[in-house]
């Protein structure tokens, strides 16, 4: 069967092998034929070399981890032929650490958890694959068009999970949200926020193409303007840029009591001049929480799945702004300036 596949750790190694073999029943019961793959910085970085490691015993790395496919088999009766399913990226790690022990193996301590599609475990992208009934998410059925964006909304919905969870530290009623970065995680953060009837802001540098409209379908109040002349303090902040100035500005801007999630990677290297001290000031005497979010257990999957079957199809459809087959998968990771999720479709 067909799979895209790198050799991690070397630049430029992206091929579409032809004879990949079919997935080993040891994968897991459920046989699946794939839908969709989607692509995000994490397949750039594996297929510039910087990240990926290839499963035990081999060179290849099958990339792709945000998967839609439909159920061919499944003999323990969890899925039904023709069911709609994607798969969970990170597996536990087999020692296991406290948090990989009870499920949550989003919070993993000790970095020996594996990761289809990036860390050990091969990805989504081939024509099939399997899932054991553990790691295998339902998606209504009108979804199929846009399933694909499970994965992403997965890790937003851990993100707003934590955000309560810190937030019952004490009375908590936030009123606005903040989301800077309106690339696919910013805007379903901003999506799970209206759902939460927030008020809902959106920061990004774009001024036109498809992002202050989408942010704008969702209700949201969309700024392109610098985050420190906001003139109002959010309640919450879920920075997703990974840009180290508007990092520091998100600590600096919340307001009292006020929360900032990290959900974005910065590359590091870039020095700022920057008084730490005041922001110490302002965390201390606010009791302001910074934290940072990544990754998301069978949990937030499954509360994914709900927020998304709750979603207008054609504002998640808009997300997804190039559909590329199989056969083209290499223009599939070039993005464009307009580009906000880029597919892989198997189904042309
Ligand atoms: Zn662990």
């Amino acid at each position: 069967m067909r799979a895209v596949t790198v050799i991690p750790g070397v630049p430029g190694s992206l091929r579409l092998l032809d004879d990949y073999p079919e997935p080993p029943t040891e994968e897991g019961s459920i046989l699946v034929e794939a839908v969709a793959v989607g692509i995000c910085g994490t397949d750039l970085e594996i297929i510039e070399g910087q990240y990926g490691e290839a499963p035990p015993g081999t060179d290849h790395l099958v990339i792709g981890h945000e998967s839609l496919g439909r159920v061919i088999e499944d003999p323990t009766g969890t899925l039904q032929p023709g069911d709609l399913v994607a798969g969970i990226v990170r597996h536990p790690d087999p020692l296991p650490c406290p948090n990989c022990a009870v499920g949550e193996w989003d919070m993993c301590r000790n970095g020996m958890f594996t990761e289809h599609g990036i860390k050990a475990l091969p990805g989504f992208a081939r024509q099939r694959w399997r899932l054991q009934p553990r790691f295998a998410v339902g998606l209504d059925p009108t979804l199929d068009e846009v399933g694909v964006l499970l994965e992403p909304t997965s890790v937003v919905v851990k993100a707003w999970d934590h955000i309560d969870r810190i937030g019952r530290r004490a009375e908590w009623q936030p009123r606005t949200a903040l989301i800077t970065g309106a690339g696919p995680i910013g805007l379903l953060a901003a999506l799970l926020a209206s759902q939460r009837g927030l008020s809902v802001h959106v920061l990004d540098l774009a001024t036109e193409g498809p992002k202050p409209e989408l942010a704008g379908a969702l209700g949201a109040t969309y700024h392109s303007g610098p985050l420190d002349q906001l003139d109002f303090e959010p309640d919450v902040i879920v920075e997703c840029t990974g840009a180290p100035v508007v990092v520091l500005e998100a600590m600096c801007r919340v307001a009292p009591t006020g929360i900032v999630c990290l959900a974005g990677v910065s590359s590091g290297g870039r020095i700022i001049d920057f008084d730490a001290g005041a922001l110490n000031r302002t965390l201390v005497l606010e009791n302001n929480v910074v934290f940072g979010s990544v990754n998301a257990n069978r949990r937030h999957w499954d509360a994914a799945a709900e927020a998304l079957s709750r979603a207008d199809r054609s504002w998640l459809g808009s997300l997804i702004t190039r559909r590329v087959p199989l056969s083209e998968y290499a223009s599939a990771y070039s993005p464009g300036p307009q580009d906000i999720k880029v597919v892989i479709d198997f189904t042309v």
